[in-house]
């Protein structure tokens, strides 16, 4: 039922072009929305402004075009939302569901091994939750969620999934010292304003969505579907981004680009003779007969 009310999102955070794996995202995302009747938007998540070089927004969505894949809605900027997620976040601090923090990244390191003991490597530290009682007479820096418990979910891929918010994660940040907007908050904040009802995107951003759950519900907002894609790995094994300096996409031949990301999908190869439009439409068959039309 309702096929017509189906919206999805690729939502990429501009900061280098697409490349081979968030192009396996974006389609993903694209076929599902199509397989579903449904619409496709596309929101540039341009929160952390200073990793995103100026006009890689507007790039990304050119790489786009020239794969076939139109939005169906204007694009959204985060940079241009940030009212939007100070209302948000005013109304978490008046329900108690965040706090200000004043601690300084050192602080939280000593604190962690006061109280949890050596910390790990690498990773983000669960934050030990020194200023969950407040600040005394010192000024936030920052602005917390109030993690409890535990959450579970399930995935359409990746099948019952859960998180015990409090021992692996700790009161995450919501804005930061910096006065830069978390991905956590954004994101909540614009999947519901946007009414996305699947979101659909790759599997090392998995982990966030229990906290992404957590905001939803504390938010009073609906929680979407969720199906994370299978991970493109670079030849050495490791996750293929921009971090590690992922090359761009060659768009000389869009058509091998968007045979590769089916195939990475584990879909069959549209075959080489098609066009755009067909190797598109042979994608979508293939999606919908591994992934469902249906809800
Ligand atoms: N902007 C995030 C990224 O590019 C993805 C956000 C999402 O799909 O939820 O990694």
């Amino acid at each position: 039922t309702g096929s017509g009310r189906y919206r999805g999102r690729f939502a990429p955070s501009p900061t280098g072009p697409l490349h081979d794996g968030s192009l396996v995202a974006a389609l993903a995302s694209w076929l599902d929305a199509r397989a579903h009747g449904g619409q496709w938007l596309v929101r540039i998540e341009d929160v952390d402004g200073p990793r995103c070089p100026p006009g890689t927004g507007e790039f990304i969505l050119s790489q786009l075009a020239t794969l076939g894949l139109h939005p169906d809605e204007t694009p959204v900027w985060q940079s241009q939302r940030g009212d939007r997620y100070q209302g948000a976040l005013d109304s978490l601090i008046a329900a108690g569901h965040a706090y200000g923090c004043a601690c300084t990244r050192a602080e939280i390191a000593a604190a962690y091994e006061r109280s949890l003991g050596p910390r790990p490597k690498h990773g983000e530290l669960v934050y030990p939750g020194t200023c969950r009682a407040g600040t005394g007479a010192r000024t936030p820096r920052a602005w917390r969620y109030r993690v409890q418990g535990c959450i579970a979910w399930q995935d359409r891929r990746l099948g019952a999934q859960s998180q015990d918010l409090d021992a692996d994660v700790g009161d995450f940040v919501l804005k930061r010292a910096d006065g830069l907007w978390a991905y956590q908050l954004a994101v909540v904040v614009d999947d519901a304003e946007q009414g996305i009802t699947d979101v659909v995107r790759g599997e090392d951003l998995a982990d966030n969505t229990p906290r992404q759950i957590a905001l939803q519900r504390a938010l009073g907002v609906a929680t979407p579907r969720y199906l994370h894609t299978p991970l493109v790995l670079a030849a050495d094994g490791h996750k293929l981004s921009k971090q590690n300096g992922a090359a761009a996409l060659d768009l000389a031949d869009p058509l091998a680009r968007l045979r590769e990301a089916a195939v990475r999908l584990g879909l069959p190869a549209p075959a080489a003779h098609l066009g755009l439009a067909h190797t598109l439409a042979a994608a979508q068959q293939a999606w919908a007969a591994r992934y469902g039309q249906g809800r």
